[in-house]
C-alpha cells in the first residue's frame, strides 16, 4: 500500500480550501468502506486524504420545510432506522437495508455512497488501464460485460453502484454541494454525469467541492414509495437491476410517478418514457409490459447482459404493484 497523509479539517471551508489547493492527489474519506479498498488494491493513488469525520455539521437528518436535510456523513444504518425516512419514504429505507451487509451499513455513509466509485471489474483491478484511470479502452465493451450497462453507455459500460441514488432521484431530492464560493444546491439527479462528460468521473464535483447534504422535499399527500432490488445471490450483494418507485394513486389511476432504475447504466437511470406510458393509467400488468418495453426500446445491451432487460420489467412490475396495492 502507498503512503498518505490524513487532514483532519475542522470546518468544511477548511475541507474545500484543502481540496482547491490538492484536488490533483487528495481523496475524500468518509467511513472508508469503499475508498480503503481502493487504496489497498493500487486503483487510488491518493497522497492526501481529507477526512471528512472531523467536519461538524455533516452527519444527521433533521426536518427541513415539511421534508428532511440528511448530512452527506449520516451513517446508512441511521438513515434505515429514522423514524421519518421510515414514515414518509418507505421506498428510502428499503433502498438503505437492502444495501450490503450491517457492518457496511454502519460505517458507510450517505455521501460516500452516493459518491462510491463504480464495481466493474476492469476498474477494479490495478493491471488494468482502462478509460476510467486514464487509458484508451473499454475492456468490458467486447469482453465480459455480464454486470455492465444496457443503457447510457459511451465508451465506458460501468453501472451506477448505489442504492441509495435511484430512490433519492425518484423523491425528487437536491444535492447541497460544499464549494469555495459557498454551497451551491443542485437537483441530485444533475450530480451525476455519464462517460460522454468525463469518463474519469461519475458525478459533476468541481475541484474543492464535496456533497455537503441531500434535500428532501416534503411528501406529497397520498404519495408512496417502493424499492425493488434485483441481485444474483439474495443478500450482501449490488443490484443487477433495481427500481425506485414513487407515486400516487387516485381513483386507481396512477396520477404522479416517477422510476428511476439502478444497475442498467453509467448513473441512476431516469425511465422517463415509462414514466409517460404509465401516468393516467391503471397500473396493469399489460400497462407496466407496454411502459417497460417503451423505455427498453433505448437499451443497448451487451453480448452477456441481454437478460437485464427481462429484469427490469420484472423491477418495474414489483415496484410499481407494491404502491398501487
Ligand atoms: C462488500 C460490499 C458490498 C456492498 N454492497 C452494496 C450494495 O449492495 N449497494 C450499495 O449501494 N452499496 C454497496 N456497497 C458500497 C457501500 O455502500 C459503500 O462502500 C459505502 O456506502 C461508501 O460509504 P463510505 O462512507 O464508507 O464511503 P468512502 O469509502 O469513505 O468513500 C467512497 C467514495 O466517495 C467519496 N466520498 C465520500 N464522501 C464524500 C462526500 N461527502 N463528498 C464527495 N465525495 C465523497 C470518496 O472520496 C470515495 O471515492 C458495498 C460495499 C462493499 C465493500
Amino acid at each position: 500500500m502507498r503512503e498518505f497523509k490524513i487532514a483532519e479539517p475542522a470546518s468544511a471551508d477548511a475541507a474545500t480550501a484543502l481540496l482547491v489547493e490538492t484536488a490533483e492527489t487528495a481523496a475524500i474519506i468518509a467511513g472508508g468502506t469503499d475508498l480503503l479498498d481502493e487504496l489497498k488494491s493500487g486503483v487510488s493513488a491518493a497522497g492526501l486524504i481529507v477526512d471528512l469525520r472531523t467536519v461538524p455539521g455533516l452527519a444527521g437528518i433533521v426536518p427541513e420545510r415539511g421534508g428532511l436535510r440528511i448530512g452527506a456523513m449520516t451513517r446508512i444504518v441511521d438513515l434505515a432506522g429514522d423514524a421519518a425516512v421510515g414514515r414518509d419514504y418507505p421506498g428510502l429505507r428499503q433502498a438503505a437495508l437492502s444495501l450490503a451487509t450491517p457492518q457496511l451499513r454502519n460505517a458507510g455513509t450517505v455521501g460516500g455512497n452516493l459518491c462510491q466509485r463504480p464495481r466493474c471489474w476492469y476498474y477494479r483491478d490495478p493491471q488494468v488501464l482502462c478509460r476510467k484511470k486514464g487509458g484508451f479502452n473499454c475492456f468490458a465493451y467486447q469482453g465480459r460485460n455480464k454486470y455492465h450497462c444496457v443503457f447510457g453507455g459511451s465508451g465506458c459500460y460501468i453501472v451506477h453502484p448505489s442504492d441509495l441514488a435511484p430512490m433519492l432521484i425518484g423523491l425528487g431530492a437536491t444535492a447541497t454541494l460544499a464549494s469555495p464560493k459557498g454551497d451551491k444546491v443542485i437537483p441530485l439527479e444533475a450530480f451525476y454525469a455519464g462517460p460522454e462528460v468525463d469518463v474519469t468521473r461519475e458525478n459533476v464535483l468541481a475541484k474543492g467541492q464535496f456533497l455537503k447534504s441531500v434535500g428532501l422535499p416534503a411528501p406529497k399527500p397520498g404519495l408512496r414509495t417502493a424499492y425493488v432490488k434485483l441481485e444474483e445471490r439474495g443478500t450482501w450483494d449490488f443490484a443487477l437491476v433495481s427500481a425506485a418507485v414513487a407515486g400516487i394513486v387516485t381513483g386507481g389511476v396512477l396520477t404522479e410517478i416517477s422510476i428511476v432504475c439502478g444497475g442498467v447504466a453509467p448513473v441512476p437511470w431516469r425511465m422517463k418514457k415509462a414514466e409517460d406510458a404509465l401516468r393516467g393509467k391503471s397500473a396493469s400488468e399489460a400497462a407496466v409490459r407496454a411502459a417497460a418495453d417503451a423505455a427498453l426500446a433505448d437499451a443497448s445491451p451487451l453480448k452477456e447482459n441481454g437478460y437485464k432487460t427481462d429484469l427490469v420489467f420484472a423491477a418495474l412490475r414489483e415496484a410499481v404493484a407494491a404502491i398501487t396495492a
